[in-house]
């Protein structure tokens, strides 16, 4: 039983540890690759918007640099200049609040200079012009978009051309880079970082060892968009959810080591009870006689044997009494074993009722019966015979049977008796009754 439960307690054991490494490879390990590209992928997804909406940006940057250049009314004012028909003064008071009109309604726009013959013809905003004098933008005679190495501004040049393309002068608008980022941020839950660079991208996309990384071209610029956050996103939020699969993992696997621990407890439980019932069982049947429900001639030896133990422990006194029942072949043959069998139960109701708690009925055999009687010494033994053969007589009368039994009775003698000669003698005494008349009580 022992092996038995050792075996499947094994068995248990090399299934939780199949049921932990498929939970592993099988479960963990797709889910956390599956997790991460999602979570690579969501990153990508937010950099895409940050993408497009920069590019918007830089879009309504130039497209709002080169709508305040070409505006007619002050082109053709400019044109007049040109021409001689107004001076300097006139067209500086007809364009300044023309200017700030178109330019004051630009998003993000923090200043705009127009440059007329190398002088600041009108402008709109705060004092940027030592910032476009740093930059080189005064010089440069193309059309141009640049963003600041400290990402604050994005500076955008734009001539202002007459119909045939003769260039009258040049737009400087200053764009606040700074705005339009932190809005790039607040789009994103996440804390990412931007930055605008020019020319060839230094790091490539991808997870870094602590970073994720997102690079993208910015259309229509030479510039890139590098995004960064750092790779907690990503291994945080694994963490988190391995830390729950484990758990959850951990739990089950408890669970079910409860269970099958609980099942094999209660089987192993039920089956000892059933053994033991059986055991049970099958020693009262070997110890009892089966039609009488007495003890048979094997326990009578050894509750015999157990007393006179007990007898030569304590110094007590022990008596043996040994039952035949008196021309019980003869009852046989004139009323048959059926009958025969009644009487032999009748005989042992009778003792039974008539003999103290302590002492010992056995069938010795056939119709021979033994009363081991504890603490009793052969007076008293020989009484309790006599009660007997009278109580049989008594039953006797009132069935006209004519039947009766001898008894004989003996006495344990510490100095000489063991448990053959105490019942040779409890014989003899018997042989005696027998011997002199039946029906009586004789002692040894
Ligand atoms: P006595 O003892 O007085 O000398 O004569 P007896 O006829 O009783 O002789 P003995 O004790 O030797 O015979 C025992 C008889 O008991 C023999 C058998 O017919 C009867 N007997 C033994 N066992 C059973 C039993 O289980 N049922 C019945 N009905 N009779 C039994
Ligand atoms: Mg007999």
């Amino acid at each position: 039983m022992h092996r038995l439960f050792n075996k499947l307690k094994n068995i248990f054991a090399l299934i939780i540890i199949i049921i932990i490494f498929a939970s592993y490879f099988g479960v963990y390990i797709p889910l956390k690759n599956e997790l991460e590209d999602s979570l690579h992928q969501g990153f990508k997804n937010m950099v895409s918007n940050a993408e497009i909406t920069l590019e918007n940006h830089l879009n309504r940057a130039l497209e709002g640099a080169e709508s305040l250049s070409s505006r007619t009314m002050i082109r053709r004012e400019l044109e007049k200049y040109q021409a001689g028909e107004i001076n300097y003064q006139e067209l500086q008071e007809y364009t300044q609040p023309k200017y700030e009109d178109g330019a004051a309604i630009h998003k993000h726009l923090l200043a705009a200079y127009r440059f007329v013959d190398d002088r600041i013809l009108a402008n709109y905003g705060g004092d940027y012009l030592e910032l476009l004098a740093n930059n080189g933008f005064l010089e440069s005679e193309a059309d141009n978009l640049l963003v600041t190495a400290d990402q604050r501004y994005i500076i955008v040049k734009s001539s202002i051309l007459t119909d045939a393309g003769n260039r009258l002068g040049s737009d400087y608008i200053i764009y606040d880079l700074n705005a339009i980022l932190s809005e790039l941020r607040q789009l994103n839950p996440e804390e990412i970082d931007y930055n605008i660079l020019r020319g060839e991208p230094v790091l490539n996309s991808g997870i870094k060892a602590d970073k994720i990384i997102e690079i993208r071209e910015l259309n229509n610029t030479d510039y890139f968009l590098q995004a960064e956050t750092s790779a907690s996103l990503i291994y945080d939020t694994i963490g988190r959810i391995s830390y729950k699969i484990i758990l959850v993992v951990l739990l089950t696997v408890l669970a079910i080591a409860f269970l099958v621990t609980k099942v094999l407890h209660n089987t192993s439980k039920n089956i000892v009870k059933n053994l033991r019932k059986e055991l049970k069982e099958k020693t009262i049947l070997s110890e009892t006689d089966k039609m009488l429900g007495i003890y048979n001639r094997a326990k009578f030896n050894q509750e015999l044997e157990r007393e006179i133990d007990r007898v030569k422990r304590y110094k007590s006194k022990l008596s043996l009494i040994m039952i035949d029942i008196d021309y019980f072949k003869e009852f046989n043959d004139n009323y048959g074993h059926h009958v025969g069998d009644q009487i032999l139960k009748k005989i042992v109701s009778i003792v039974e009722e008539k003999i103290r708690k302590h002492d010992i009925l056995a069938r010795y055999g056939g119709d021979e019966f033994m009363i081991i009687c504890p603490e009793t010494s052969l007076k008293d033994a020989e009484k309790l015979a006599q009660r007997l053969n009278e109580a049989i007589d008594y039953y006797n009368c009132s069935e006209d049977n004519n039947l009766s039994c001898s008894f004989g009775v003996a006495e344990f003698n510490k100095d000489q008796d063991d448990i053959k000669s105490l019942i040779k003698r409890a014989d003899q005494a018997l042989y005696k009754a027998k011997d002199t008349g039946r029906n009586r009580v004789c002692e040894n």
